[in-house]
């Protein structure tokens, strides 16, 4: 940790770049303390790490400081340094007497108090939502920020991201969304944004990076987002993801394939209509090929051309699904609440714009034309080649 108080209760803060002679000087002359549990610590002023306070061995702090990490110090500092250069209020590792919360740093921002976590190391789900919640019952704008080690860059834009990512996903006044990390070593924030889920696991992003030298604070609040996917390296992600789920079914999935066999699908034989990205498919874990398909079985599959279908009915299949746990969905806790059907809506206003369904008034669709499953790996190909030329544009940029 950074912070301590001497016997008089004076404060030390390890932010302010003291050098190494003063901080010598201090030692010599005072004794530290934990200012959460009170215990006497030890200043560090070694060369190979940061200089920090430490507990002794076998001391029982609440906040166990102890399996705080050099990059986890590094950041907090370089963070904390940041919002002081932009004449920011700040206090480093700020401990709330009332909710008995420690916050990284705590800081205000045109009037409003946040209360920065910059989350190094994963933590419980539980643990996360305990702190956010107590956070705004105390007024403060929980700002959790990960450590960019935490990101796992599969390929140029995509991203192995787990529920533990997406409790930090953030919102910009514009209403995008994007994940915020910070990287000590390179002293860049790196920006997740247009994260478009295709299974449980990995995501399609853009990245965007600000170097702490040269962004404000607002880059960090409410940085600029694109949505951006490219349909060729999307559809070349399905493939490889239903070859998976044949070699390595897990039960979900394999209600899935019975489903599918049921009606004489087959997942190699899906048209091309099918597993498209929108924009909210993240409010949704499970793969929008699954969501998508079902979405077909239940409603596309039964219509004839020129058939009226509502929105009604086709929420009530998405809910029927879920709540048999076919379908499964998100939470996010630091943004307001996202009705998950939104990426279904978002998906028939894309097979409006491919001359599948029409929209019909507000709350219902027609179906325009069926679609044609094909027979064999050869249709899939070619049907596939002709969409792609056809809507790859269109489908890049909704
Ligand atoms: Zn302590």
């Amino acid at each position: 940790m950074l912070t301590a108080r001497t016997k008089d209760g004076k404060k030390i803060c390890l932010g302010y770049n003291y050098k190494k002679e003063t901080l010598l000087y201090f030692r010599s002359r005072e004794e530290f303390f934990c200012p959460v549990c009170g215990e006497k610590v030890v200043l560090k002023l070694g060369d190979q790490r940061m200089y920090h306070f430490s507990h002794k061995k076998g001391g029982e702090c609440r906040d166990s400081y102890e399996n705080e990490s050099i990059y986890h110090m590094e950041g907090k500092l370089q963070l904390y340094q940041w919002l002081l250069r932009q004449k920011i209020p700040a206090i480093l590792e700020f401990y709330d007497q009332e909710i008995r919360q420690r916050p990284d740093i705590k800081f205000t921002f045109k009037n409003q108090k946040y209360a920065l976590e910059y989350q190094c190391s994963p933590i419980a789900e539980e643990i996360f939502l305990k702190r956010t919640s107590s956070y705004v019952d105390a007024g403060y704008v929980p700002l959790w920020i990960l450590g960019n080690k935490q990101i796992h860059q599969k390929k140029n834009n995509i991203f192995s991201l787990s529920n533990f990512h997406y409790l930090f996903l953030q919102q910009t006044v514009e209403g995008s969304y994007y994940l915020p990390s910070y990287c000590p070593e390179k002293k860049l924030f790196h920006l997740l944004n247009s994260i478009v889920s295709y299974s449980i696991k990995n995501a399609f992003a853009q990245n965007r990076f600000y170097s702490i030298g040269q962004g404000e604070i607002d880059y960090l609040l409410n940085p600029e987002c694109a949505y951006q996917i490219n349909l060729i390296q999307w559809n070349s992600e399905l493939e490889k993801i239903y070859m998976n789920w044949v070699l390595h079914p897990n039960p979900r999935q394999n209600s899935f394939l019975h489903d599918i066999y049921k009606h004489n699908l087959n997942l190699f034989l899906l048209p091309p209509e099918i597993g498209l990205p929108v924009h909210s498919s993240l409010f949704i874990q499970t793969s929008p090929i699954i969501w998508q398909t079902y979405l077909y079985l239940d409603i596309l599959a039964k219509k004839h051309p020129m058939d009226i279908f509502t929105v009604q009915e086709v929420e009530r299949s998405f809910y029927r699904r879920m709540a048999k746990k076919e379908i499964i969905i998100r939470d996010f806790p630091l943004i307001k609440p996202v009705n998950p059907f939104l990426a279904v809506m978002e998906y028939l206003l894309l097979l409006d714009k491919l001359g599948i369904v029409a929209l019909k008034g507000k709350m219902a669709f027609q179906l325009i034309r069926t679609i044609s499953i094909p027979q064999s790996n050869r249709e899939r190909e070619e049907m596939k080649k002709i969409f792609f030329q056809k809507y790859q544009p269109m489908i890049s940029k909704q």
